[in-house]
């Protein structure tokens, strides 16, 4: 690794700021999901441990550059405390953080009030970025899921201070090391999803890089309809039909073994329990819609899981919000979190829909890691350079 993490820092008596993402869900005036502020514990413990102080500064929300007193951190202040089991003091503007330090010193945990209420921020403007780098004598980058934007506090202060990653984005780089830059061989990857025209860098990354691509969701029907085949009244980008030639050309020359659907789960409505029926891919009725994958598909997909080493999945096999079409997607989701606990699979997982499908499947706990980091996660698997993640190692 060409970064630093907090073991490598000297860190006694230091001020050290950290770059957190706390810009969680808030309902009725409370924080109704505590899991980004829980991931960021072991950070601030481990620097309180060492006898460092830290300043934690994050974004809430998109203010846009202007202060915007509903956006104000101070709603995660009680939820912050609870995780970290300290006192956290909110200093409401950098004035005074930077006239009155002595105040900030004799806080435990300092939360800098939301960064992006500052212009700057988003430009990346030098200045803010000297300003932040003046509060601290070590900055620490705990954000992974804001490091695909060069913002001043996740990027330009980066150049002005000794840096390091912190426990969470060491964690999230280690397995995505795993899963796409070193992995062990092969290397299976599903990606699903409505749409192939969201996710083309990836799926032309990865079909240079992985063994098998397995592709599913709605996005399988544009790949089908490139084959000639009739989708019906399926979600399908036709225009995008040249798109999925040239990337099934690119796996063919790479090695690349592309699986898609078999046999299909087709509707007439997308509505909770609509009548339904398996048919072959090649055989969708001109008045249906393919909805999900069918259980020859789903077999397909499971042997090519045991065969694999490594798995890297985005993207649902199909419709999963919508009982049966979350079918396929519980039932291959189920299969990989078995090879994961039985140890055979490295298993790693990221995207909104994503998350919530495993999570529904009741898989996620099994899967080797779970990345909660959406468009920072898409990037790295993109082979795009996360300029929060450069920023360290330069
Ligand atoms: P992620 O957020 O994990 O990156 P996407 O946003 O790309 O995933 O894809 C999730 C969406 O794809 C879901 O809303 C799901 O309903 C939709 N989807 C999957 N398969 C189909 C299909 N066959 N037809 C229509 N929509 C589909
Ligand atoms: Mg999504």
């Amino acid at each position: 690794m060409r970064w630093k993490t907090l073991d490598d820092m000297d860190l006694a008596g230091k001020r050290v700021l950290v770059r957190v993402d706390i810009n969680v869900p808030v309902e009725n005036g409370r924080v109704s999901d505590t899991t980004r502020i829980e991931r960021i514990v072991p950070t601030v413990r481990d620097i309180l441990a060492a006898g460092a102080q830290p300043i934690l500064c994050a974004h809430f929300d998109r203010p846009k550059g202007r202060v915007v007193d509903a956006m104000s951190l101070r709603v995660v202040v009680p939820a912050l405390e609870q995780a970290l089991g300290t006192k956290v003091v909110l200093i409401a503007t950098l004035d005074a953080a930077e006239t009155r330090p002595d105040e900030a010193r004799e806080a435990g945990v300092v939360l800098l009030e939301n960064i992006r209420f500052h212009p700057g921020e988003e430009a990346n403007d030098d200045g803010l970025a000297r300003r932040l780098a003046g509060l601290a004598d070590i900055y620490c980058n705990d954000a992974f899921s804001a490091a695909h934007r060069a913002h001043a506090s996740t990027e330009g202060v980066a150049h002005h201070l000794p840096s390091c990653a912190g426990r969470l984005m060491e964690a999230e780089l280690r397995a995505l090391e795993a899963a796409l830059g070193n992995p062990q061989r092969p290397v299976a990857a599903v990606v699903g999803g409505a749409k192939v025209s969201t996710k083309l860098d990836l799926l032309g990354n990865l079909v240079g890089r992985v063994d098998h691509l397995i592709i599913g969701g709605g996005m399988a029907n544009t790949f089908l309809a490139a084959q000639g085949i009739d989708v019906g009244k399926s979600l399908c980008e036709h225009d995008m039909t040249e798109t999925a030639r040239s990337i099934m050309a690119k796996a063919q020359g790479a090695g690349c073994e592309i699986i898609l659907p078999v046999d299909v789960v087709i509707a007439r409505e997308f509505a909770a329990g609509a009548p339904h029926e398996v048919v072959p891919a090649t055989e969708c009725p001109e008045d249906a819609m393919i909805l999900d994958a069918g259980p020859q598909s789903v077999a397909r997909v499971n042997t090519a899981l045991d065969g694999a080493r490594t798995l890297i999945w985005n993207g649902p096999l199909g419709a999963f919000e919508i009982a049966p079409f979350d079918t396929a997607t519980n039932a291959a989701a189920a299969h990989a979190a078995d090879l994961s606990r039985a140890g055979t699979l490295v298993s790693v997982a990221g995207g909104g829909d994503t998350v919530a499908a495993l999570n529904k499947a009741g898989a996620a706990e099994a899967f080797t890691y779970i990345s909660t980091a959406g468009g920072a996660f898409l990037e790295w698997m993109e082979g795009k350079t996360l300029p929060g993640v450069a920023a360290l190692e330069g």
